[in-house]
């Protein structure tokens, strides 16, 4: 299969940066959102992030001009009818997600290859809604994509060797470096990271250290860039608490249950950076 059209479905944070990416590596990019207005956003965006890689002499200022020329915008997801590979980045919500999957296996001819990028939605569920189970793969890239090399492939319970293959060069060629991974909740990337993050609350709520000092530890113990709790605040802790959920639900296992500090947080709204309230204060 030669790829020359990718179709992106959803411009927010992850569609947005993903649509840089595949524009940048010379595709063809259908940006999709259910407004305009959100796509103008979305190109505002691109447009910003790349600016940027020129600052930086990344790329240069032909590339970018050549890459924004390569990216079209449509509220119809119909526009991406043409595209070799459509990439689903919209809200996660399985009904949404279901509802997209069953428009776009009516819209993509049978040999087009559908891919979600959902952090912990189970692809095999999302598959199976489609006319071609064997075509449809997860590509879970990282935020924020331009910078970010990873990619886990997920494997449906009924992806094809051909299909993994196709995505894992694709994946290459736009310069990341891709993991295969099979579908069971929250992949790898989450099912390591939330819980770490989730402990994180534990440790905090249990009044076992400060939460300067616990991310302290993880920073200057363990060398992470940054601890779990101003981490989690910039996930957002809905995100942190829905993936632990997933978690918890999927494996019917106690070792993944919330921390009820975290699920109190939620619950007064105070989500992290985007709310300017979460473990730490940032008013
Ligand atoms: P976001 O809220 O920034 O963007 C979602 C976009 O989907 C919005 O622009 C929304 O208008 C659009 N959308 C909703 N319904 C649609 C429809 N019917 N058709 C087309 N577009 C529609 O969300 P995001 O953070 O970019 O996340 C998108 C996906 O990527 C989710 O599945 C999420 O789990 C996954 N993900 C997110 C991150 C992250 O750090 N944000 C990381 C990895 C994966």
């Amino acid at each position: 299969m030669t790829i020359s059209k990718i179709g992106v479905v959803g411009a927010g944070t992850m569609g947005s940066g993903i649509a840089h990416i595949c524009a940048l590596s010379g595709y063809d990019v259908c940006l999709a959102d259910v407004s305009q207005e959100i796509l103008d956003k979305a190109m505002a965006v691109i447009e910003k992030n790349m600016g940027r890689q020129v600052k930086k002499e990344i790329i240069g200022q032909d590339d970018m001009d050549k890459a924004l020329s390569r990216i079209k915008t449509s509220v119809d997801l119909k526009e991406t009818g043409d595209a070799q590979v459509v990439i689903e980045a919209a809200s996660e919500d399985m009904g949404l997600k279901n509802k997209l999957f069953g428009q776009l296996d009516q819209i993509c001819p049978p040999e087009t290859i559908l891919a979600t990028n959902t952090s912990s939605l189970p692809l095999t569920e999302l598959a199976a809604v489609t006319s071609r189970p064997d075509r449809v793969m997860g590509m879970h890239f990282m935020n924020p994509v331009p910078m970010m090399k990873l990619v886990e492939l997920i494997r449906g319970l009924a992806t094809s060797d051909e299909t993994f293959q196709i995505i894992e060069d694709l994946t290459k060629k736009l310069g990341k470096t891709p993991v295969a991974v099979s579908d069971y909740p929250g992949f790898v990337a989450n099912r390591l990271l939330i819980p770490m993050i989730n402990e994180a609350a534990y440790v905090l709520m249990e009044g076992v250290a400060t939460r300067e000092d616990i991310d302290t530890v993880m920073k200057l113990g363990m060398n992470h860039p940054m601890g779990p709790l101003t981490l989690a605040d910039l996930i957002g802790l809905d995100i942190c608490l829905a993936v632990m959920e997933v978690l918890y639900k999927g494996f019917c296992d106690s070792k993944y249950r919330p921390c009820p500090l975290l699920r109190k947080m939620v619950q007064a709204g105070h989500l992290g950076r985007k709310t300017r309230k979460g473990f730490y204060d940032y008013e």
